[in-house]
């Protein structure tokens, strides 16, 4: 850090206030966690200087044999983590490892079934600014009105009526747990491939907090820094006979060198991963939750389907007539990260939003529990109800503040010396 200090203080002073607005303020975002010292170690190193297109073994370049060994490691790593048959860890990044998928799985013009943006989609399954919606014949199924849960019945229709080539499950604000054995029923009734994209909650199917989707999936998709605390990038898990297949689709048609410093920090959080101690943060990242979730319950705010199976919770705020963007404005005012996110049926713009979206990998990985949980429940509840424009709104947000800085505090998410 010296060197880039002397060599480029502009972008130095942005690290030093990252770290800062990082410890400082409380993280709530659900698709982000704090990767840990050894993960940062293994992204800023030489790694990232070496040239690998191809695979270990198989390269086409020279002077592999040491970035082979470190994506030898992440392979059977992740392949022991998820027992797993063949496991793909170039992907630069989730999209990426979806583009590949639908490449290895189906041709431009084929139909694919997967759940709607509005309802908690990814831009990658199936919107229009997306390839996957350019390129291939979306279909959306929704969440049921009633229980704001996936409607399996109208999976199965759609599935029926549109013959699909692929189906997706897999979210990025959906809370409940998925039924993998029911997606897997349709996908063969109608001979599609069933493409698990388990970007959100692959750190806690890691940390065995929830059901693996492995032994149904023909592929799964995967980011690698949301709960599983690696670094920025994607993963690919799939049946062995589709090895070749995904390989292919990953390099050389969807990407170019593989990002050897993060494949080698995607190993090291393998690693980790498959600890005791990284199984007890999956869990208490889930019983955490669980009991935010309960917490804003209790302030009046609504979580849509009733609660939270997962780390994540969407939270319909309409009955405190306040909109999405302004309660991620209210919190930012008062130092808690955290976003707008549209609610099934949502009235409003995607923009404005009904709702939130909480997420507890972050605060989880920093130690805090259950207590923490209740304490955060009735801050958010104040700030989102209370922290108007106004002077006496300001006051609020102000003290909310401070509690804040109280909270994280007895929390720092790295120690001093690594900053
Ligand atoms: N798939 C899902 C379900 C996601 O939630 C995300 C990211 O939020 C992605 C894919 C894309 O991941 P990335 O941002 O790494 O491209």
């Amino acid at each position: 850090f010296a060197a880039l200090e002397r060599e480029d203080p502009e972008i130095a002073a942005v690290l030093v206030d990252e770290v800062g607005r990082q410890r400082d303020t409380l993280q709530l975002i659900a698709s982000e966690s704090f990767t840990s010292p050894a993960v940062l170690a293994a992204l800023g190193s030489t790694l990232a200087n070496k040239y690998a297109e191809g695979y270990p073994g198989q390269r086409y370049y020279g002077g592999c044999a040491l970035v082979d060994r470190a994506e030898q490691l992440a392979v059977e790593r992740a392949k022991d983590l998820f027992a797993a048959e063949h496991v793909n860890v170039q992907p630069h990044s989730g999209a990426s490892a979806n583009l590949a998928a639908y490449a290895a799985l189906a041709e431009p013009g084929d139909v694919v079934l997967a759940m709607g943006l509005p309802h908690g989609g990814h831009l990658t399954h199936g919107s229009k600014a997306n390839f996957s919606g350019k390129w291939f014949h979306p279909i959306a199924y929704r969440l049921e009105p009633s229980t704001e849960e996936i409607d399996y019945d109208e999976v199965r229709d759609l599935a029926l009526a549109h013959r699909p080539k692929m189906i997706i499950c897999g979210a990025t604000s959906y809370p409940r747990l998925i039924d993998f054995a029911r997606f897997r029923e349709i996908a063969d009734e109608v001979g599609a491939y069933l493409l698990v994209d388990a970007a959100h909650f692959i750190g806690l199917v890691a940390g065995r907090a929830v059901p693996s989707p492995v032994p149904h999936a023909d592929v799964i998709t995967a980011t690698t820094h949301k709960a599983l605390r690696g670094p920025r990038g994607g993963m690919i898990i799939c049946r062995g006979e589709l090895a070749r297949r995904i390989d292919k689709a990953v390099f050389p048609f969807a990407q170019g060198g593989p990002m050897m410093h993060a494949v080698a920090a995607k190993a090291v959080a393998f690693r980790e991963a498959g600890t005791p101690e990284f199984r007890g943060y999956a869990n208490q990242t889930v019983r955490n939750a669980r009991v935010l979730t309960e917490g804003l319950t209790a302030e009046g705010m609504r979580p849509v389907t009733g609660g939270t199976d997962t780390h994540l919770a969407v939270i319909d705020l309409r009955d405190l007539g306040v909109t999405g963007r302004e309660a991620e404005a209210r919190c930012a005012s008062a130092g808690i990260a955290l976003n707008k996110n549209p609610v099934p049926y949502d009235p409003e713009r995607p923009a404005v939003a009904s709702g939130v979206r909480i997420g507890t990998p972050s605060v989880t990985s920093q130690g805090m529990r259950e207590g923490e949980m209740r304490q955060i429940a009735q801050l958010i509840g104040r700030v989102v109800r209370d922290g108007a424009g106004t002077p006496a709104g300001q006051a609020v947000l102000r003290e909310a503040a401070a509690e804040v800085s109280g909270i994280v505090g007895a929390f720092p998410p790295y120690p001093l010396e690594t900053e």
